[in-house]
Formats: structure tokens, C-alpha cells, sequence
């Protein structure tokens, strides 16, 4: 028997998910399949450009508001996770760029005012504006708290002026808003407080952005986000004044959720690629899919896939649906999520041989985008740590 007559496609569908998630997939595949091919997939990444038009699609199908309400709660988790997972075996980078727009409408409906999210959260959900977020700087992203330079002054008229450097900050350029962390209070209780949010216009005076080169997401540019006193009225923050970090911290769930959703699509676009070449590329008169030591990488990968997928939807319904998010579930779907990418992937590329170089098909994309959710949003070092502290009762490692 051929690999071909066992072959059952990646069908997460059919794994009992809710007649709502699934026509949900089936909304954002229709979006997709409708927009997207190869070639404008390859044109982006390699011309190191963002799509704004499959960005302008996806939000006018709605994909962007879900089932969040303007003044209520946001959109499911569960309903993210399925958007993410789609993007990321597609327009990877889109999806990188989702999980930071997700992130925004997120911190908005949890601490944004009523006119915050009139003036902020409504255009966000319908497309109209894009956010960024801009927490990293040069001295560090895990331990950042300490490391954060930013500083917002508090003016005699009552605004704020903030000044430093943030690092990494995806799609800065071409944002209309970003939301900054800087640091309000020198006399904090400890390192995370004394930091607050802003919701800052970014095309305010005092701020430049510097493009930097990076190997992976190149359909998502970083940024260097230069800030020269720039001033911001008291209205802009966001939440509590020198409470900043905590409640980031808060919101951390749905970032392990949506970077688990993007590094699980990512696997599965390069274990649909890789399976596809396994059973067209011949060796010794067959496919190359029928020798065992390729078939069995393969299969390792598709149980970490599963394993992920698993893991990623019972996190999304406990957070959904509670009574506790379980945030080490989310912590483990994004540590498994990242081990199935980046393990995919190395199979994949070595099952393409001198074909997974090649610019002009997709694994080698997938395989230098797999690299960001090894320590984004939070490092699978760190992650780890979490997992040891919170699930397992060990002492605090750092
Ligand atoms: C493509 C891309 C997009 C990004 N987008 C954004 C964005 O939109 N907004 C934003 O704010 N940031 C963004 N980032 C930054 C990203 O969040 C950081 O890179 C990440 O948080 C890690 O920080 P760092 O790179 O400074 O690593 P460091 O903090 O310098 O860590 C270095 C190493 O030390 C390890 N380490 C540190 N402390 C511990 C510990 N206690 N135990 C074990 N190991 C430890 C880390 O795990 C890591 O391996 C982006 C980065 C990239 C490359």
C-alpha cells in the first residue's frame, strides 16, 4: 500500500469542534481560498511588504470583531484561535499581524473607557485603523520591566511626555495607533509597577520608525520606534496609571492562545507542503514518501500537530468558558505549538532536500516564520518556567 491510499488530508474540522468553529473555519478558508494564492503569498514575503489588502478582506468579513461587542466582552479566544491557525498555514504574516490587532482590541475592551473604545476600538473592529504594541526595547523583551528605559513625564497642564526607544515593534510604520508601555513611577513596589499604557496617535511629533532587517515575517515589518518627547494627553492612557505592566500581564493568556494558534497553522502549512512533495518526489523508482525514515519524522511531527491542536482548543474553552482561564494550559498549547512548528518544519525541509531552498516555494518561509513563536510573545524558555512554577509546584526558578 502507497502513502497516497493512507493519506487523509489535516482536516481539524472534523475533529468535533462547535457548529459555530466550524463554519467560522469555513468562513475564513472561503476569505482566504478567495484572496490568496502562492504566488501572492511568495510576491509579499519576498518583496518584504504587507498585504494590507488581504488585511482590508479579512476585516471587512468580520474576522476582526468576531463575536465581541463594542461596550461588552471581546472576541473568543476560541474564535481567534481558529482565525490564527487559518492565517498562519496561509499569509503567515498576516496572521503575526492579527494576533497584534487581537491584542489591541483586547487591552481596549478590558481597560479602555467608553470613549476610548468609541474613538479606538470601533475603527479597530471594523478595519479601518491598525494598532501596534510596543512593549520590547534594545536592553531586553523577557525581563523588560527592568530594562525599560521609556520614560512618560507628567506635565503642569496635566499631559504626558514620553521619551525612549522601543524595539521589534511589528508594523509600527503603518499603524495609526500604538499602544506604548513606559515608565511613570522610579518609586514602585517592585520592577512591573510604575508602568503605564498609552494609546498614542502614530503620526504624533517626536516619533520615528526605523525598519529592521529581520530574517522571518517579512510580510510584517519591526521596527525600531524612536520617541522625542512626545505629548500625550492624560485622556490616552490606558487603564491605571502605573498599572500598566500588571495589566498586560493580565491579557498574557490570549497572547500564549494567539501565538499557539499561529505556530500551530504554521505547522500544518508545512505538513500539508511536505506531504504533498512526499508523495510526488520519486527516488529508486518511488515516492519519496514510502521510505520509513522520512515517514516516521513525518508521522512524529503530525502527533506533535495533534498534540498542539489538543492542547490549543480545550486552553481556548477554559479561558472562554472558565470558571479559570487555566493559563498553563494556554502556557503549554504555545510550548507545544512551538515545538510542532519548528519540528515540522526541519522535516519538512529536509524532506524538499535542495527544494526547500528554494525561495520559489513555501517551505523555507515556514521555516524561518516558525522561528518567531520559539520567543514571542513570551520565550518558550520563560514559559517553561511558568509551566514549572504554576503546574508543577516547583520553586520559582528565576
Ligand atoms: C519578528 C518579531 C516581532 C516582534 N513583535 C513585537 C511587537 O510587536 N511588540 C513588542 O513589544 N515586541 C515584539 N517583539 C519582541 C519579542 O517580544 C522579544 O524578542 C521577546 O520578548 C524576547 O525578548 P529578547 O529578544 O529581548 O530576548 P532576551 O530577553 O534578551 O532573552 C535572551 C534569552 O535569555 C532567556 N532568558 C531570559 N530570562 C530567562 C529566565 N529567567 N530563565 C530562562 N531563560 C531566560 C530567553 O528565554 C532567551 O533565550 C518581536 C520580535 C520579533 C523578532
Amino acid at each position: 500500500m502507497t502513502i497516497q491510499e493512507n493519506f487523509v488530508p489535516a482536516a481539524p474540522a472534523d475533529i468535533a469542534e462547535s457548529p459555530e468553529l466550524a463554519a467560522l473555519r469555513k468562513r475564513v478558508r472561503e476569505v482566504l481560498s478567495e484572496h490568496v494564492t502562492p504566488e501572492r503569498l511568495n510576491k509579499f514575503d519576498e518583496a518584504e511588504e504587507y498585504d494590507v489588502e488581504l488585511f482590508r478582506e479579512i476585516a471587512a468579513a468580520g474576522l476582526l470583531k468576531l463575536d465581541g461587542e463594542l461596550h461588552g466582552p471581546g472576541p473568543k479566544h476560541q474564535s481567534q484561535a481558529v482565525v490564527l491557525e487559518e492565517l498562519g498555514a496561509g499569509p503567515t504574516s498576516v496572521g503575526v499581524s492579527m494576533v497584534v490587532q487581537y491584542m489591541g482590541v483586547q487591552l481596549l475592551h478590558s481597560y479602555g473607557t467608553g470613549e476610548q473604545q468609541n474613538e479606538f476600538l470601533a475603527p479597530l473592529h471594523a478595519g479601518k485603523a491598525k494598532m501596534s504594541f510596543g512593549l520590547s526595547e534594545p536592553d531586553g523583551g523577557t525581563d523588560v520591566a527592568r530594562a525599560m528605559k521609556t520614560r512618560a513625564t507628567l506635565l503642569e497642564d496635566g499631559s504626558y511626555s514620553i521619551s525612549g526607544q522601543k524595539k521589534w515593534i511589528g508594523g509600527a510604520m503603518d499603524a495609526d495607533y500604538l499602544i506604548l508601555l513606559a515608565r511613570t513611577s522610579e518609586v514602585a513596589r517592585s520592577a512591573i509597577d510604575g508602568i503605564t499604557m498609552f494609546l498614542v496617535p502614530r503620526s504624533m511629533p517626536g516619533i520615528r520608525t526605523d525598519v529592521i532587517d529581520t530574517m522571518g515575517i517579512r510580510g510584517l515589518a519591526q521596527y525600531d520606534v524612536f520617541l522625542d518627547d512626545v505629548r500625550v494627553p492624560a485622556a490616552n492612557v490606558l487603564g491605571e496609571v502605573d498599572n500598566g505592566f500588571r495589566q498586560v500581564l493580565n491579557t498574557l493568556n490570549g497572547e500564549r492562545l494567539n501565538g499557539a494558534a499561529v505556530a500551530l497553522g504554521i505547522a500544518r502549512g508545512a505538513m500539508e507542503t511536505a506531504i504533498g512533495w512526499a508523495q510526488q518526489r520519486h527516488a529508486f523508482g518511488r515516492a519519496v514518501g514510502s521510505f520509513q525514515g522520512l515517514q516516521h519524522n513525518l508521522v512524529d511531527a503530525s502527533v506533535k500537530i495533534e498534540s498542539a491542536r489538543l492542547l490549543l482548543r480545550q486552553a481556548a474553552e477554559a479561558s472562554d468558558t472558565g470558571p479559570s482561564t487555566n493559563e498553563t494550559w494556554s502556557a503549554m498549547a504555545k510550548l507545544a505549538a512551538s515545538d510542532a512548528a519548528t519540528t515540522t518544519t526541519d522535516v519538512g525541509m529536509r524532506i524538499m532536500a535542495g527544494w526547500g531552498f528554494f525561495r520559489g516555494l513555501p517551505m523555507q518561509r515556514y521555516f524561518r516564520d516558525a522561528r518567531l513563536y520559539t520567543f514571542a510573545p513570551l520565550t518558550d524558555e520563560m514559559t517553561r518556567n511558568y509551566i514549572g512554577e504554576k503546574h508543577l509546584g516547583l520553586p520559582r526558578s528565576f
